[in-house]
């Protein structure tokens, strides 16, 4: 599948916070089972998915990248950044990099202060660097299509592998698990792993193939908009009867 174009017009719409309480589905037309507030609480993922993926409906990835080495780029700034904050940095980089190659004879010491702002900038910049060298010499110039490829390329873990083989190319192999994936994960009672890819095996027995990639946005939609690290939301959270940590 070809490289598709990212941007702001196909962001994703959510819905208003102040319309979030009234997706509360009544108890009445949910299925019978009881509110589980143990821990365990993988019997409501149906109930819950149900309810979130209306929420958040054709969810969008929030950086922007026009290729795919552009999206690989972008989610390795990404870590402990803000997207928006990646997308500042790459509105003025990717104009500057047009191809593979220019970041393949990227001078490092510039290319870090170019993306000095999304922090760890050193070790961004070499893995950038890196990746764009050896996707020139072992894979033509192409970012590699499958997970195996992906993950061989330095600073590229599952994470950042499912979301180019997802948004890059539309191939969905596993579930990009972040840091408000892996929150939301154990606060709904999904997985009470803290590693990231047993949380992505868990997510994995429970979700539809077709949904792991909108699954994954969805939890990162509603963990920065609902489900605050600090402060979780719970009063105007559509899915608080169904969530175990609701109130907690
Ligand atoms: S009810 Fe509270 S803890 Fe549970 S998902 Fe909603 S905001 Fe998070």
């Amino acid at each position: 599948m070809s490289s598709k174009i990212n941007t702001k017009a196909e962001k994703t719409q959510a819905l208003p916070i102040s319309n979030l309480k009234s997706k509360t589905y009544p108890l009445s037309s949910l299925p019978a089972f009881p509110i589980s507030k143990r821990p365990d609480n993988r019997k409501n993922f149906n109930a819950i998915w149900e309810i979130l993926s209306q929420t958040y409906p054709k969810p969008e990835i929030e950086l922007d990248f026009k290729t795919p080495f552009e999206l690989l780029a972008a989610t390795i700034m990404s870590a402990q950044c803000t997207d928006v904050q990646v997308n500042a940095v790459t509105k003025v980089l990717f104009p500057k990099y047009p191809t593979i190659q220019n970041y393949a004879n990227a001078d490092q010491t510039v290319f870090e202060k170019e993306i000095y702002s999304t922090g760890f900038y050193h070790t961004k910049a070499k893995h950038i660097i890196q990746c764009a060298q050896i996707i020139i010499e072992k894979y033509d110039s192409k970012v590699p299509d499958t997970m195996e490829e992906l993950v061989k390329l330095p600073g590229v873990g599952r994470k950042t592998a499912n979301i180019v083989l997802a948004r890059g190319y539309g191939i969905i192999d596993g579930i990009a698990v972040d840091t408000h994936v892996k929150r939301l994960s154990n606060k709904l009672g999904f997985t009470e792993n803290e590693d990231p890819e047993k949380i992505e095996k868990d997510l994995m027995k429970l979700a539809d193939k077709k949904d792991y990639d909108d699954l994954s946005l969805t939890l990162i939609f509603h963990g920065r908009r609902v489900c605050n690290a600090q402060r979780p939301k719970c009063d105007i959270c559509g899915i608080q009867e169904l969530c175990p940590s609701a109130f907690l």
